[in-house]
Order: C-alpha cells, then structure tokens, then sequence
C-alpha cells in the first residue's frame, strides 16, 4: 500500500496541531509510523487519501455502528442543516430524543443532553457529589471516562498509551478525590469503601470495560458493586459511552441486568455528531439546574443537528432489535476464525469478546484488569497492526483499545480479515 499523500498531509498537520491530531490515539504513537487520513467513509469502509480501501473495525470509536455515511442518519442531518444549526432556544427534537433514551434505557426518568463522553462523565460525578453530599470518588484502574480532571488517574487506553497515567495539570488536590480500585476485584473495593466511610459519593466504572482492551465482568462483580453501593449510600455511575445503545437497547445494564443509579452515553447516541447524555431516576436529576442547585450547562448542547443525527440513530436501533444479534454473531464470527488461525501458528493470545466489542491480547494468560491487559506482548502487537493495514484492515492503533463492530461489515468482510490475518500470521511469530 501507499501512504505519499497520508504521509504528507500528517508532515504538514503536525506543523499547525500538536502532534499533528486532535486527539492523541490517531498519532500511532503505540504502534509507530504515520497514521492514514480519510478522504470518506461508507458502509464498513475506510478510503484513505491514497486510493487505499481498507475495512473498518473501529467505526469511529463506536458511533457508526450501523456503518459509516448511514442513510437515515445522513438524511436527518442534511434536513435540520438547512433550516439553521443551533439557537439556544428550546426545539422539540430535544424531548423527542430523551423520550426514545429513556424508553430504550432502563431505570432511568430523565436524561439531559452534553455534547461529548468526558462531559457527560464530569456532569455525572458532579450530580453525585451534589446529591449525596460527598466527595470522593472510586474509579477503576484502566477505565476512561474522559479527559476531565478527576479521572486522569490511570486511565486506560489514550492516556496509558502515553506513558502519563497521571497527566501534568491535574492538581494533588483532585488526584486525593479520586480512589483507585482493580476491575474485577470486588474485596479491594469493599476495603476502599471501608477506609473511606462516609466519604464516597459514588463508583463510577465502564461496566465493561473498552479502554484496556475489552474486559469482561466476572460473575457477581458488577451485582457485589450494585449491592455494596446500596449498603453505603454511594452512587453507582456506569460509564456506557462505549456500551450504550451497542452492547444491547438498553446497554449492558438490559444485558447483563444490572441497574445503576445514573448512567452516562455518548458515542452511539450522537450517530457520529458530538453528543454525550447523562441519565438517572428522577429523584437525583432534580438536583440539576434549573431545577436543582448542581450546575450544568452548554451552549451547543441539544443542538438540532446533533439531536437530529442521534434521534435518527436511536430510532434505527429500536426498530430493529435484531441488529444486536446480529453485531454479536459477527462479532463471534471474526473472534473464531481469529482465534483459529493464532492458534494454528502457536502465537500466544488471549481473546475477549462481549456483543460487538471484541480485543486480541498477545498473552496466554487471562485477561481480567489492567495489570494482565498490561503483560501482553506488545512489540506482536504492532507487527499485527501494521500487517493488517498493509493489507486493508485497519484496526485500533493501541492494544488497549476496543474493536466496535459496525453491522455494515459482511461475513465476506470477516472471511478477508480472517485471511489476511492467516497470511500475516508467519510473520508475528519472531
Ligand atoms: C470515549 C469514552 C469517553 C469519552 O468520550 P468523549 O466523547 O471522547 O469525550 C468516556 N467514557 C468511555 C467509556 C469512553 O469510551
């Protein structure tokens, strides 16, 4: 493959933008050399500005999950487009679409609009803090919720992928509020609580976890949270920017049924505009401005366009149920043929799969936490990586990064990922 012109633009990007993206994973910085910029996008497919074709399994990070320029969601945008932007006035599209969200969602009465994951996230603890009266908070090694403040304590792909789990800028003063627990470790958490009586507002953790790769809840772990939050009056956040609306209608919380008290989306709920939403049972949402005393606010949030894109999106999926069934069997499909071909070639692996989230670990061992996700074999990584995109695959950059299926992918799609792995994998061997 070709990388002239990808190559050129990412030289004169670099010039203008630091390090040449606007968000740090598109660099390549785990898996070396350039990244490829996009000319379009559809369906399953990514072409590149050198007239490169190449199948997509990150779909934007997850937003394009019924695959990429989708024709409803295109149509939506286009319409709201001519008739103005934003106007910071109240629109009906914004009820339209909380209505659908807490339809789809269960346990939820109320939902107000943001216009990205991190703020959601923020919003969310901020609501909790205010609510319960508290102030610390626990998150989970590895788990990302976003770039704001209180969660840059080691958190997960972008940031540990940097070697800056704990990014400069964020003062001991924040850093003391925020308690680290390991996924999938439900005594470390009681004892933190423990330390900690009266003190914690809320967990807040990706239910399962995308950010360190796709991590799969032990059995009784997010149940022993819920139970445990219940005993000390903390509030349970699930972070489903990434599982909202992809790992079922109603999220992990529907699969796995496991209910938390507020929940945060972004992502899939945008249909690939810049929208984040958090949600909760009517009680705590009250305590929201302007009805509460927590303050939130946003110029663009809720905005037609966004709303447009989102509701087209929502609407999509909860007419048509199948489509997670769909996604999963895919996804079972490509984890499979995958797991076949490593195994065949004798390269240590370990494959997680949960839906349409699925990640290849080059280590034998299990795993469960960011530790073991950690152990993996990551100079394997980057051959693997790079092996797929000279032969049109592109997958995440990091190996502590989620695949998101996207149900545009065909099973012929699978077949040449599957192949082209096969013919790669003589190489990942030394
Ligand atoms: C992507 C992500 C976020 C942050 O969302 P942005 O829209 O990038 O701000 C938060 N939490 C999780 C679990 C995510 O995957």
């Amino acid at each position: 493959m070709i990388y002239k012109r990808s190559s050129a633009l990412f030289k004169e990007a670099q010039k203008y933008i630091p390090g040449g993206v606007n968000s740090p994973v598109r660099a390549f910085n785990a898996v070396g050399g350039e990244p490829i910029y996009v000319k379009e996008a559809k369906g399953a497919y990514l072409y590149d500005e050198d007239g490169n074709k190449l199948i997509d399994y990150i779909a934007s990070w997850g937003p394009m999950i019924l695959g990429h320029a989708y024709q409803p969601v295109v149509d939506a945008v286009i319409e709201k487009t001519k008739k103005g932007t934003s106007y910071g006035i109240p629109t009906e599209i914004e009820t339209q679409i909380a209505k659908l969200a807490v339809e789809m969602v269960p346990g939820i009465d109320k939902i107000r609009f943001v216009n990205s994951g991190t703020e959601a996230c923020m919003s969310a603890v901020r609501l909790a803090r205010g609510f319960t009266g508290k102030d610390k908070i626990i998150k989970f090694a590895g788990c990302y919720h976003g770039h704001s403040d209180s969660f840059l304590i080691q958190a997960g792909s972008g940031a540990v992928t940097f070697g800056a789990p704990n990014s400069p800028g964020v003062t001991k003063g924040t850093a003391k509020d925020t308690l680290l627990a390991n996924y999938n470790d439900l005594a470390g958490v009681k004892k933190l609580i423990e330390a900690n009586q009266g003190e914690i507002a809320c967990i807040i953790i990706e239910p399962v976890p995308g950010n360190m790769g796709c991590i799969i809840p032990k059995e009784g772990f997010l149940e022993g949270l819920r139970e445990l939050c219940h005993q000390h009056s903390i509030l349970l956040i699930f972070d489903e920017v990434m599982t909202g609306f992809r790992l079922a209608k109603g999220g992990v919380q529907e699969l796995l049924d496991v209910q938390a008290d507020i929940v945060t989306f972004g992502k899939v709920v945008g249909g690939g505009l810049p929208v984040g939403a958090f949600a909760a049972r009517e009680e705590i949402m009250n305590h929201l401005a302007p009805e509460g005393p927590v303050y939130q606010a946003g110029t663009l949030s809720g905005n037609p366009l966004a709303m447009a894109a989102g509701l087209a999106m929502l609407q999509s999926l909860n007419e048509n149920n199948e489509v997670f069934k769909s996604l999963a069997d895919k996804t079972k499909y490509l984890h499979e043929g995958i797991a076949k071909v490593l195994t065949a070639h004798e390269i240590p692996h370990s494959i997680n799969r949960l839906g349409s989230m699925v990640s290849v670990h080059f280590n034998e061992d299990p795993v469960v936490d960011f530790d073991s996700a950690a152990k993996a074999n990551n100079e394997t990584f980057k051959k693997y990586f790079h092996g797929m995109l000279k032969r049109g695959v592109y997958l995440p950059p990091s190996a502590f990064e989620s695949y998101f299926l996207n149900d545009a992918l065909s099973y012929a799609d699978l077949d040449f990922t599957i192949q082209a792995l096969n013919d790669l994998a003589p190489e990942l061997k030394n």
